[in-house]
């Protein structure tokens, strides 16, 4: 089974308690785990994969709290860093329908120092990269980029996920299109939502947007689409995988819980390159990672809803 590195942001998701008030009217929040990358890398182990997880967070009690969650999901955090700078954290707010409002307050995330020994590690193996906040400048960033580059020349599998928050890019969506595009073009599969494939290609309509975004250089896409399920594209083949029917109260990490399950099927390959190929095999995995995203809108925060193996075996595929 190859290891997957999953690079990028761990904070604190403050959640409003009471659900369908904008944060504005919120008045109590909870205190979650939170951030795309280390959700994914969680999302890998709860199902038995091998996840190390590189980012920073402070040297503070809500750091200590989330290396302490990573490590009770069994991810490595032996690659996470710690900073004078206080946890980032987020505050979130959840409609009637389970849709979210973000605000961010950022702290460590983007103090990541870049260690050249982890490269050696990458050889062969996974590097999973989200960006919700790793291409807003800063030491994230360049560790961010130098880490994307040490994955290609070791031959990784990468996997990218541009997390675009509306918030975070406030009228700057150019930047953030033009900053997606070298991984777009050197990542083995990417990750989009409906949102962020329209906005990275320029298209509305889906076929097209996809054979934009080939064209650019990826060779598997996933769009997710919520209840609906994902739209799968490679230069050669386009269709939309349906999920199954649930009952969600709350959407947070779904996403995650999708790529994180893509992923870790894709580890437990004698080759992960397989995947390009065989479009069966595609098939099947991305009907199990519906599923694992489904199970993850059925309960409250992310990574304490994040199914484990046992869970998603119940379902036939
Ligand atoms: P995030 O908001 O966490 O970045 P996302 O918007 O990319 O995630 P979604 O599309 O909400 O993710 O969900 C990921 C996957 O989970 C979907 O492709 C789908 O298979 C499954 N899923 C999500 N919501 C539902 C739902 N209501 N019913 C069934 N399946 C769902």
């Amino acid at each position: 089974m190859k290891t997957i590195y999953c690079i990028g942001e761990l904070l604190i998701d403050f959640v409003a308690e009471k659900q369908g008030s904008d944060l504005s009217k919120a008045n109590e929040f909870t205190k979650k785990p939170g951030g795309a990358p280390a959700n994914v890398a969680c999302a890998i182990a709860k199902l038995g994969g091998s996840s190390k997880f590189i980012g920073c967070v402070g040297d503070d009690p809500f750091g200590t709290f989330l290396l302490d969650v990573l490590k009770a999901n069994h991810v490595d955090i032996s690659l996470a860093q710690r900073s004078k700078y206080f946890t980032t954290l987020a505050f979130v707010s959840l409609a009637e329908n389970g849709e979210r409002d973000f605000v961010f307050s950022r702290g460590a995330d983007k103090k990541l120092k870049y260690l050249p020994e982890v490269k050696k590690g990458f050889n062969g193996q996974m590097v999973h990269l989200g960006a919700a906040t790793a291409l807003l400048g800063g030491n994230l960033e360049e560790a961010y980029g130098r880490y994307f580059f040490d994955a290609l020349t070791q031959n990784a599998f990468i996997s990218f996920d541009p997390n675009f928050r509306g918030d975070l890019w406030k009228n700057n969506e150019e930047v953030f299109i033009k900053k997606c595009k070298p991984f777009v073009e050197k990542a083995h599969l990417c990750k989009f939502s409906l949102e962020e494939a329209q906005l990275l290609s320029g298209e509305t309509d889906l076929e097209k947007a996809c054979g934009h975004l080939h064209k650019i250089g990826t060779q598997i896409i996933t769009i997710t689409l919520g209840g609906e399920g994902t739209f799968v594209s490679t230069p050669t083949m386009k269709t939309t995988i349906p999920s199954i029917e649930v009952d969600p109260v709350d959407t947070t990490g779904a996403g995650d819980a999708f790529i994180g399950c893509l992923l870790y099927q894709i580890s437990t390959l004698g080759k992960a390159e397989e995947i390009l190929n065989d479009h069966e095999l595609l098939h099947k995995m991305v009907k199990k990672a519906n599923i694992a995203g489904a199970l993850t809108t059925t309960g409250y925060g992310a990574i304490p809803s994040l199914p484990n193996l046992e869970a998603l075996q119940a379902y036939e595929v």
